[in-house]
């Protein structure tokens, strides 16, 4: 069970692609099945082996900029050529219900998020080294080279903007940065 002070939280986990987001956020649903765990829309084609409405849910640009148009979203940025946010309603659901909520986005989403919702807990999951995140982002094999440069470009800004977070999580191992996360989720 989560303790009190989780109640009604907000907690956004940012960081540049390839630091290994997807796999901490899927350890901390292991962890704690009590959370809920935002789906996002995004214009982006699905990659191999990922599922409508699990991993994102897959729209074109005019479904996207309508959602955008009528407020459906908490927060929406354009990252490395596609769109991506955040569907407002199933998140203020779950809050509402007492369910703390996580939001895993990048850095444009995360700084919306601040503004709208100043209590949210801002957290960036940061790579043990830069040539670390370097040979994650190379090896994944899921992107073509030029995505590839432009997911680097915007690891760089996102790293910068670390000292903006609450938190500062270090993914050397998933289980335990999962971990570092819950208690930055049920603590005070
Ligand atoms: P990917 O294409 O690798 O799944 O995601 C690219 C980036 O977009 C990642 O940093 C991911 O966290 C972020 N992202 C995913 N969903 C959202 C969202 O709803 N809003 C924002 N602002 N960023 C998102």
């Amino acid at each position: 069970m989560l303790g009190k002070g989780a109640q009604h939280r907000l907690t956004v986990v940012s960081g540049p692609s390839g630091v290994g987001k997807s796999s901490v956020v899927g350890e901390l649903r292991r962890l704690n099945p009590d959370i809920y765990f935002s789906v996002s829309v995004t214009t982006r084609a699905p990659r191999p082996g990922e599922i409508e409405g699990a991993h994102y849910h897959f729209i074109d640009r005019s479904a996207f900029d309508k959602m955008v148009e009528n407020g459906e979203l908490l927060e929406w940025a354009e990252f490395a050529g596609n769109c991506y946010g955040t569907p407002r309603a199933p998140v203020e659901r779950a809050l509402a219900e007492g369910r703390p909520a996580v939001l895993e986005i990048e850095l444009q989403g995360a700084r919306q998020v601040r503004k709208a919702m100043p209590e949210a807990r801002l957290v960036m999951l940061m790579p043990p080294s830069w040539e670390e995140l370097v040979g994650r982002l190379t090896g994944r094999g899921t992107e073509e080279e030029a995505a590839v440069k432009a997911r680097l470009a915007e690891a760089e800004r996102e790293l910068a903007a670390s000292g903006e977070f609450d938190a500062r999580v270090v993914n050397a191992d998933v289980r335990a940065a999962a971990e570092q996360l819950l208690n930055l989720m049920i603590g005070d």
